[in-house]
């Protein structure tokens, strides 16, 4: 295994394998491996179903298919099991973080998300992230924890996507009605024959089935991120991924994560304004790999918000140097600039982030 951080989503069929509440069955050993995994100084997210789930019993309904309020009703008491069904497996702490593509999709949010979890990370906690269902409504909902796994995989940074289900990985017909159906090892090309060997869920616990798996590993792909489809109810596959083989589908990553990000923040992400920063900062960034400090900033021009992206430019020759993802807006910076971190608390009455663009978020040009 040679990821350095992965995302690990598990699907509603095995945090709720009968469909009546939580159940440790198959939760005992995916944790495991997580724990393995961590000892090996990998960083984890998990990224867990099962709310809806966990909660069905608890909740007045008559009908298979209940209707959204009492679903949202389900998630929110059931959620609660979900988590205190997860922390029995671990002795770190395990976090939880409820969000929604709206948040996703906010410049704001986003950033706030990526800085928690890199904090949780920091201090050796599993953060462990559900779709927020009791807020969501269909156009801020992703919808499926597929998605929102891969959404997490590129907030987080990570370099590797699990998937883990009840089947065992991409097949080229139905294994339900062709016995001689074959699990596909290795995709290197997401094409619509690949969808079309999908087909819809018939599952009436789970949401998205394996289309959203693919969609899933798409998005993580293009991004960098390899992605595995793997059955997480055998004890088997576990072991396997652990000796460093593949025991069910894997997406090649089309380039490395790192590669990947820095094109987007290069190429893709426009810059909102320019940061002019003093001798020592642009040294400090181009030779020291160092983050953004509010000390050496000198001037700032244009307008922009928290988790815009800005230029940075040496303030001597004019030279635009790096770019990156600021952690705050044009006009919080224009207080700060220039002063100690330790002083920004006092300044603006918060403090989000001590640095002003994390090494991270920045790109050397
Ligand atoms: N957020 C839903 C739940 O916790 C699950 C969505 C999905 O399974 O994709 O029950």
């Amino acid at each position: 295994m040679n990821f350095k951080r992965a995302v690990i989503k598990v699907g509603s069929a095995l945090v709720s394998p009968e469909n009546k509440g939580c159940s440790g069955k198959y939760l005992l050993a995916i944790a495991g491996f997580i724990t393995e995994c961590q000892q090996a100084g990998k960083e984890i997210i998990l990224v867990s179903s099962g709310s809806v789930a966990a909660g069905r019993q608890l909740i007045q309904h008559c009908s298979l298919i209940p209707s959204i309020p009492t679903k949202q009703a389900m998630a929110s008491v059931g959620q609660m099991q979900m988590m205190a069904n997860w922390q029995r497996f671990f002795d770190v702490p395990c976090s939880q973080l409820l969000i929604t593509h709206g948040d996703l999709k906010d410049r704001e949010r986003y950033i706030n998300i990526k800085n928690t979890l890199r904090i949780l990370l920091n201090n050796n906690i599993l953060p462990i992230v559900n779709e927020n269902d009791t807020v969501a409504t269909d156009e801020l909902k992703v919808g499926d924890n597929d998605n929102l796994a891969a959404l997490v995989a590129l907030v987080s940074d990570a370099d590797c996507l699990f998937i883990f289900s009840d089947v065992d990985g991409v097949y080229d017909q139905d294994p339900r009605h062709n016995p001689a159906a074959k699990l596909i090892p290795e995709i290197s090309e997401i094409t619509d024959e690949i969808y079309a060997m999908a087909g819809p869920t018939t599952n009436a616990i789970a949401t998205g089935g394996m289309t959203t798996k693919i969609q899933a590993a798409e998005k993580a792909v293009e991004n960098g991120i390899e992605t595995y489809i793997l059955n997480g109810s055998r004890n088997d596959v576990f072991e396997s991924l652990l000796k460093g083989e593949n025991p069910g589908t894997r997406f090649r990553a089309k380039q490395t994560a790192t590669k990947a990000r820095k094109h987007w923040l290069k190429h893709t992400l426009k810059s909102s304004g320019k940061v002019y920063l003093d001798k020592g900062a642009v040294n400090a960034i181009i030779n020291q790999g160092a983050s953004l400090l509010p000390s050496g900033i000198n001037e700032i021009l244009g307008k922009f918000i928290a988790g815009e992206s800005v230029d940075l430019v040496n303030a001597n020759s004019k030279q635009v140097i790096a770019k990156g993802i600021c952690q705050y807006s044009q006009q919080d910076l224009l207080r700060i600039k220039g002063c100690n971190s330790n002083e920004i608390t006092d300044i603006l009455g918060f403090c989000p982030s001590k640095v002003i663009i994390h090494r991270d978020d920045m790109v050397v040009l």
